[in-house]
């Protein structure tokens, strides 16, 4: 049996692959490297990144029964087809949320107190002394808005508390629970645009929530807020976004993530004074992509012994109910 792991021995280390040796050959390919494709007609099993697994990925991959994705969104995964021909779909839940959540704390102070623009003023001209920087502004007393309350967005909502901030919350499943243990507060989208200093998102990418952020929603934001994004790029109307950062409908972004990755050297975005912007960093922390890779592993293993792997993807655990 063969397992195929695409995305490089710094996510996935060797002593990490050495548990999973005793069951089957371990070859580490990834999609750009030459020999990827043979590899993958014998996989039984892929541990996968980013890369696009559809019917055309599926027909190179005859013996495959596993792809086990290396983080928790999968978007980039045809599950359905998967589904139909056998092959279970797992993900990574939970183990990343910490590190997420942090970046998105990340983000949120570096636009407050214009962290980039003093870095590289201390480094260019502090010493000369003629200018000084803008102030910044107290994050105790505003207003959050999580759009999306799930395992990443209540780690930001347990932080918030620290800064003394009010959160509210948008989500399609009401979380009384986390509503008491955090003290936030559910708002429909468009009251939650319209009260909050910072909108954080922290949904999934699917059909419902490609563009779930464009213009009119921009446009109900305060000219004060930040727009935070570490969910994934095309939740948000990029182009509607860039001109709202141009024209001040609010007033800076926070991105990790982008319609097209990585981001082109060329996209006007790039250019604006009041984005901070991050290469899809969320999960990555030492501990955490240990993490992710440890529990892929677990997936990997247990199919590889014939049994049904632990994170399987909601969509197929539909029989356990
Ligand atoms: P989760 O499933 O625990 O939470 C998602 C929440 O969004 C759920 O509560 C769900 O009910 C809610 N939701 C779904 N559709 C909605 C809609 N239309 N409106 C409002 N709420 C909606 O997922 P998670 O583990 O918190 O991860 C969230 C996403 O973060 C992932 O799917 C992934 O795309 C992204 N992510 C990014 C990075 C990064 O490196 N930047 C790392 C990990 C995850």
């Amino acid at each position: 049996m063969r397992v195929l792991i695409s995305i490089g021995e710094r996510n996935f280390p060797r002593d990490v692959a050495e548990g999973l040796e005793a069951l089957a050959e371990v070859i580490y390919l990834s999609a750009r490297e030459k020999g990827y494709w043979e590899a993958l007609r014998e996989a039984v099993a892929l541990v996968a990144g980013g890369e696009r697994i559809d019917e055309e990925f599926l027909d190179r991959a005859p013996r495959l029964r596993l792809v086990a994705r290396f983080g928790v969104g999968y978007d980039n995964v045809d599950v359905e087809a998967c589904t139909r021909r056998g092959v279970y779909v797992t993900h990574t839940p939970g183990v990343l949320s910490g590190a997420v959540a942090d970046l998105t704390w990340g983000l949120i102070l570096s636009l407050a107190r214009g962290l980039p623009g003093a870095d590289r003023f201390v480094r260019e001209r502090w010493a000369q002394g003629l200018e000084r920087l803008p102030f910044g502004f107290d994050l105790e007393g505003k207003t959050l808005g999580i759009i999306g309350l799930g395992r990443i967005g209540a780690e930001v909502a347990r932080r918030a508390q620290g800064f003394g901030v009010r959160v509210l919350y948008h989500d399609v499943v009401r979380k009384p629970e986390l509503e008491e243990a955090y003290g936030v507060e559910y708002a429909p989208l468009e009251e939650l645009l319209r009260a909050s200093d910072i909108v954080s998102i922290h949904v999934p990418l699917l059909p419902s929530t490609e563009r779930l952020i464009g213009e009119r929603e921009l446009r109900m934001m305060k000219p004060t807020a930040l727009l935070i994004n570490t969910s994934r790029g095309r939740v948000i109307d990029q182009r509607a976004l860039l001109k709202a950062l141009r024209e001040g409908w609010i007033k800076g972004a926070g991105l990790d993530v982008y319609e097209e990755e990585p981001i082109p050297l060329d996209d006007p975005l790039l250019r604006l004074e009041n984005v901070v912007l991050t290469p899809h960093i969320g999960s990555a922390t030492r501990e955490t992509r240990r993490r992710m890779a440890e529990a892929c592993a677990l997936n990997v293993k247990a199919v590889l012994e014939g049994r049904r792997p632990p994170n399987l993807v909601p969509e197929q655990r539909i029989d356990d109910r």
